[in-house]
This record gives C-alpha cells, sequence and structure tokens, in this order.
C-alpha cells in the first residue's frame, strides 16, 4: 500500500532523514522505532506532504505522491495524527470531528443539508467508536491530556482514511490511557481492516502490536522485518535495544 524508497531530507546540510526505506501492506500495523531524534517524526512528515524529500520517491497505492502537498495526499486516504496534539481546542469534542467528516463528504458533492445531518451521525459514531461520547460537549481543551489525543485520533478516522499515521500516539499518557489506546488501534486494524503506520518508545507496545517494525537510526532504515526478526538482528541489539543483553 505504501512504499517508500530511499528517501532524503537534509535541514540545512544536516541529514535528518539519510535515504530511509519503508514499506506497509495493506490492513498491518507496521511500528517505526528508533532513537530519539532518529528521523521518526521527519519521516512521517514526508510521507504526509507537510515536507518534501530531496531525494527518493513515495508510492501509495502504487502511484507517486511524492510531491503533492498535504490535503492532497489526505484526499488520497492517508490521515495522520501529530507528536503534539492538534485539535481545536475552542471548539466542543464533537464540533472537532464534525468539521473532520464534513470536510471528507466536501469532495463527495452530497447536497447541503443531508450532508450536515450525515455527518451529525458520523461523528457521534466515531465519537462512541473511540470511547469520548460522553465528553461531546466538553471544550476540546478542556480534555486530559490522553482523551486530546484521542480526540485527534477521532478526527484523523473523520477523514475516512485507508492508512492511518500516528506519531508517538501514548506520549505521556497514563497506563491506563496507553492501554485503551492500544486497544483501539488493534481494534482498527483488526476489525476495520485500517491499515496503521505509528512510531513509539514503549517497546513493550511495539512488539505487541506491531506486525512489521522498521528500525531507523540516524536517519537510516537499519531493517524493516517482523518482530522476531527485528529482536535477533544484531545491528539493531548494538544500536538500540542495548547489546546482547537486551
Ligand atoms: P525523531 O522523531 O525520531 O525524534 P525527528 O525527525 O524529529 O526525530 O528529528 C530528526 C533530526 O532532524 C533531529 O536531529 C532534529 O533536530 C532534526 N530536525 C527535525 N526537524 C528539523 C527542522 N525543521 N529543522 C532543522 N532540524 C530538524
Ligand atoms: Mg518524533
Amino acid at each position: 500500500m505504501l512504499q517508500v524508497e530511499n528517501v532524503t531530507k537534509s535541514f540545512d546540510g544536516f541529514l535528518a532523514v539519510d535515504g530511509a526505506s519503508l514499506r506497509v501492506q495493506q490492513g498491518e500495523i507496521v511500528a517505526v522505532i528508533g532513537p530519539n531524534g532518529a528521523g521518526k517524526t521527519t519521516l512521517f512528515n514526508l510521507i504526509t506532504g507537510q515536507l518534501v524529500p530531496n531525494k527518493g520517491r513515495i508510492l501509495f497505492d502504487n502511484e507517486d505522491i511524492t510531491k503533492l502537498p498535504p490535503y492532497m495526499i489526505c484526499k488520497r486516504g492517508i490521515a495522520r495524527s501529530f507528536q503534539i496534539a492538534n485539535i481545536f481546542p475552542r471548539l466542543s469534542v464533537f464540533r472537532n470531528v464534525q468539521v473532520s467528516v464534513l470536510s471528507q463528504q466536501g469532495k463527495s458533492g452530497t447536497l447541503f443539508r443531508s450532508a450536515q445531518k450525515m455527518a451529525v451521525e458520523e461523528a457521534n459514531r466515531i465519537l462512541k467508536y473511540v470511547g469520548l461520547n460522553d465528553k461531546a460537549q466538553r471544550l476540546a481543551g478542556s480534555l486530559s491530556h490522553g482523551d486530546q489525543r484521542i480526540l485527534e485520533i477521532a478526527i484523523a478516522l473523520g477523514n475516512e482514511p485507508q492508512l492511518l499515521i500516528l506519531d508517538e500516539p501514548t506520549a505521556g499518557m497514563s497506563p491506563d490511557e496507553t492501554k485503551r489506546t492500544m486497544d483501539l488501534i488493534k481494534e482498527l486494524a483488526e476489525t476495520r481492516g485500517l491499515t496503521i503506520l505509528f512510531c513509539e518508545h514503549d517497546m513493550d507496545i511495539v512488539f505487541n502490536v506491531a506486525k512489521s517494525i522498521m528500525v531507523m537510526h540516524h536517519g537510516r532504515t537499519l531493517i524493516q522485518g517482523s518482530p522476531e526478526e527485528v529482536r535477533e538482528n544484531k545491528e539493531v541489539q548494538e544500536a538500540y535495544l542495548g547489546g546482547e543483553d537486551a
């Protein structure tokens, strides 16, 4: 579904991403791991069009999306969350999701009135699905950090994506919120057939849910493989997992 081929991105001569490659198959949960500064967020920004690579190619559904702007990439079915929650804090939780559903329907040419009504139903359905329905009328900015991150996933779902990209979805969450979020991610993949690409610090989570893991180091891809392959890889153990004892 997604093929990232040898992409490079430099900032003033500094190579944040240095020929990284990644592939994501339909229906898979894929994790990108790597120490702070490895280039994970930059890689996601390249995929979703926030940044344009200096070199390399990105294919989605076999079509080249390398130089498309973010809104066109979103239209093609890639939605994302950011490392720092990106919501409208002064709108209600419900309205945050409804706006996203409406902007998605904007392209389908539905009559305005029925589109509004459908958007209400769809927004309520999504909020129920992610477990925020009882907080729908609250201001988004008043939610706990964990709920704001989950709201961000709800907003992304309003775009009806095929591929959902999550940048450290559980960062700053309590253990309870982390579990809720990971259950949600698994559920989205298993019962809704959504393809998910995420990066995450917590190795327990990564090795628990990901079917395929890509390890990034200094902007490069060390390896991409199954959890077993990654765990057994000597280079990964040395560079990242902390030696053979890990
Ligand atoms: P990660 O998400 O893996 O922690 P990032 O992709 O955020 O890593 O950053 C990779 C490297 O690129 C870091 O050294 C970071 O400081 C640098 N970097 C990221 N974005 C920029 C930018 N806009 N300008 C300059 N340097 C950047
Ligand atoms: Mg990051």
